[in-house]
């Protein structure tokens, strides 16, 4: 085969491969084993990370990190398992989340547990605000998070049982929209590092504990008597939780919530006031946005102001890739005194593979500059030394300890194209030596064993 032709193969490979693991991390196949040679799968919607993703997500999450620190969010970790009556009360019984995405754990030891794997990561820092007694420091406390949260959804495309959320929370202090405004400026600068210009957020107003009764009634009042036009979830909203009508997708309803009330007319002067701030503020930093009347981000605890950040241009573009509002009851109803508060949460696995669709800044890859090769059993084993030298030394090798022959481990160099091999065999290991190759000229040169870090430091400058 030429070299033209094993390189086309070795694409090609490389394609198939891809589409093997992205079929795969479609969520664990469910396929009948045969009897005697069971294997398995991972749980349905368990999103996993496998090694060529982690260049990306590592970046990612830098990035993440590195913006949460510039703007002073310490970062907590709170348990991945908390109480199921701590999600009931402040995301709300009647929410999707509660109802049926929740994971309920069965403990071995008291049996009057209810735990759950998290849904979500608001309530839980509101938890560990009340708890640490963070409302003694000075506040707002602002607080950042990273790691996975369980939702028993259906997986599809884009959803997953098993995800990662950045989350950024802003507690006490004033109720002032200059803080809802800080924490979108905070995920479009997100966005904007990671290459997605074109992210715009949706939001709304929700009004308060004064106005929102108001609405509900009045939402109530238009469905009513419309029950035989609208879609079965709707008719169960109607009853248990009236403003999820208006996010309602399903295509029957979608005329009759055309004329339906809206939140922005019907709310009292303090709540126009927070979110004509709020706009001026948005305005003030060029944030773009549009106004839904139709978002209710569907989580009791928010208040005032919603938001849901999307990527247009993506394939994915339906989903947000971020979403967060205003809590102003959260701490008040999991035991606290009012606090004000509002946050946001930003999907990791959706903005990684929305950055990766669309190739956005590949990141590059360390490269590989040396690669050891051993020769006989003598200098195999001496060679776990002398690598280990090398690499406390700072020096990063690559290596197949595992392959015997010497024309396998040349291929392999040749496959990580570094720039030096080292060869190390009887002789070098009674010199005490090593010779090194430049793979580009071909030069072979012998050092001395105790010279080589030097040596090899001084080249690769
Ligand atoms: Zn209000
Ligand atoms: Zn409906």
């Amino acid at each position: 085969m030429n070299k033209k032709m094993t390189s086309q193969k070795k694409e090609k490979d490389k394609i198939i491969l891809k589409k093997e693991i992205k079929n795969n991390k479609e969520g664990g196949v469910e396929k009948k084993e045969k009897k005697n040679r069971q294997t398995f799968q991972s749980v349905k919607g368990i999103y996993e990370v496998l090694p060529e993703e982690w260049t990306w997500r590592e970046k990612f999450e830098a990035m993440v990190k590195g913006v949460a620190h510039f703007y002073d969010f310490k970062r907590i970790e709170t348990g991945i398992i908390e109480n199921a009556d701590l999600f009931i009360r402040s995301v709300g019984e009647g929410t999707d989340i509660v109802k049926k995405e929740m994971f309920f754990l069965k403990s071995g030891g008291n049996h009057g547990d209810k735990w759950v794997l998290r849904p979500e990561g608001t309530a839980s820092v509101a938890r560990a605000y009340l708890q640490y007694g963070f409302s003694a420091l000075p506040q707002p406390v602002k607080l950042f998070y990273l790691g996975p949260m369980f939702r028993h959804e259906n997986p599809q495309a884009g959803r997953y049982r098993q995800l990662t959320t950045a989350g950024f929370e802003i507690l006490g202090g004033e109720n002032d929209a200059v803080y809802d405004a800080e924490v979108l400026q905070i995920a479009f600068r997100i966005m904007r590092e990671a290459g997605l210009k074109d992210a715009i957020a949706e939001i709304n107003s929700i009004g308060c504990r004064v106005c929102r009764p108001n609405l509900k009634k009045k939402l109530i009042n238009y469905y009513s008597s419309k029950t035989k036009k609208i879609c079965r979830d709707c008719q169960e909203r109607l009853k248990q939780n009236p403003f999820r009508l208006l996010d309602c997708k399903n295509e029957m309803c979608q005329e009759i919530k055309k004329d339906a009330p809206v939140f922005l007319d019907g709310l009292c002067s303090a709540c126009k006031h927070h979110f004509k701030n709020f706009l001026e503020y948005l305005d003030e930093l060029k944030i773009p946005y549009e106004v839904n009347n139709n978002l209710v981000r569907g989580l009791d605890y928010y208040s005032r102001t919603v938001f849901e950040i999307f990527v247009p241009s993506s394939e994915q573009a339906k989903l947000a890739v971020a979403g967060g509002g205003r809590y102003d009851y959260l701490i008040e109803t999991i035991g606290g005194r009012p606090t004000a508060g509002v946050g946001f949460g930003i999907g990791i696995e959706r903005l990684v593979n929305i950055i990766r669709e669309k190739a956005l800044k590949p990141p590059v890859k360390p490269k590989n500059r040396i690669f050891f090769i051993h020769v006989g059993d003598v200098a195999k084993k001496k060679s776990l030394t002398v690598i280990e030298e090398l690499r406390e030394n700072g020096i990063a090798v690559r290596e197949s300890l595992g392959k015997d022959s010497l024309q396998k481990q040349m291929k392999l160099a040749d496959i990580e194209g570094v720039e030096w091999v080292l060869m190390f065999g009887q002789k070098e290991v009674y010199e005490e030596s090593v010779i090194i190759k430049n793979m580009k000229t071909g030069i072979q040169e012998t050092i001395l064993l105790r010279k080589v870090t030097d040596e090899l430091k001084r080249r690769m400058k």
